[in-house]
């Protein structure tokens, strides 16, 4: 069953992959398309960070397979993975592959297309909204405005390695990107902060850290680049979180949670009482 819309939309063949973003988490935030491949899909194969409420989508018919970490077990492997969606594609099944966010953001996405033209299956890539984009949003602070930053870094800060990626010079970095936005840098904080301040940037600079954006379990901690390892450990942040640094966090005070109705209700009365 396809999604009903008054527009032309891509039918999902038989022996297709397509590799689809499911956003941060908030349902709502999947794209038409995402939502339209889950209405046709035979197989979702999905990772550990996306919604499993979205998976309500796919017809009852279909085959949903996890293809993620949990509970600290190692996560199937990379060629594992994509040996299975070719396998799946040759079957004749149209093969939803179902990321957190953006399939082509620090998920590997790339590294699963490439192995389908290598393998001759035909795919198509969704884009979804990433959780440096998302996350931002939904904690009140726009990733970009006039007056603060006329750019926007999106970095890991975990390498296929495990280790921080060396392979990024982290004083350029620190001088040219303004806002600078860190998936995936909880575990090695304490070397990232250290290498942005080495590069030149102040320890007083507002840095947040954005969890389990868009869910309900959204939490934001704001600190400063040189508080942020205490105030990592002293409100126990945890993976899933990106962290922002950037004069852009302080926009936070005036826009809030505008997403909570207490908490826009507020901001709205108190402008009114000026
Ligand atoms: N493809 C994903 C990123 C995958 S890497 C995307 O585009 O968003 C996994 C990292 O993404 C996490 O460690 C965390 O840094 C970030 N992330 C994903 N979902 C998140 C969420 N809901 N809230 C905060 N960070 C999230």
């Amino acid at each position: 069953m396809a999604l009903s819309v008054p527009f032309a939309m891509p039918a999902f063949q038989p022996g297709w992959v397509w590799l689809v973003g499911a956003g941060p988490g908030d349902p709502g935030l999947l794209t038409l398309h995402a939502a339209h491949a889950l209405a046709q899909a035979d197989v979702v194969v999905h990772d550990a960070l996306v919604n499993t409420d979205v998976l309500a989508l796919a017809p009852a018919h279909a085959e949903i397979v996890f293809a993620g970490k949990r509970g600290g077990k190692p996560s199937a492997s990379q060629p594992d993975i994509s040996n299975r969606l070719i396998a799946l594609a040759r079957a004749g099944r149209r093969v939803l592959r179902l990321k957190g966010g953006d399939p082509f953001i620090f998920g590997r996405g790339g590294e699963e297309a490439r192995a389908l033209v290598a393998a001759g299956v035909p795919f198509r890539v969704v884009p979804g909204i990433t959780a440096g984009i998302g996350g931002l949003a939904y904690a009140g602070i726009p990733a970009t405005t006039r007056d603060t930053n006329a750019a926007i870094a999106f970095v890991t800060g975990h390498a296929a390695s495990g280790s921080v990626p060396d392979t990024l010079d982290w004083t350029a970095l620190a001088r040219s990107a303004s806002v600078i936005v860190i998936y995936m840098a909880v575990k090695h904080l304490p070397i990232i902060v250290q290498r942005l301040m080495d590069g030149g940037r102040s320890p007083d600079e507002p840095l947040a850290f954005i969890c389990s954006a868009t869910t309900p379990d959204h939490r934001v901690v704001v600190s400063t680049l040189g508080r942020a390892v205490a105030d990592r450990d002293a409100h126990g942040v945890a993976a899933p979180a990106v962290v922002v640094v950037g004069e852009v966090v302080r926009l936070r005070e005036q826009l809030g949670c505008w997403w909570d109705p207490a908490d826009l209700g507020a901001l709205l009365a108190d402008v009114a009482a000026e």
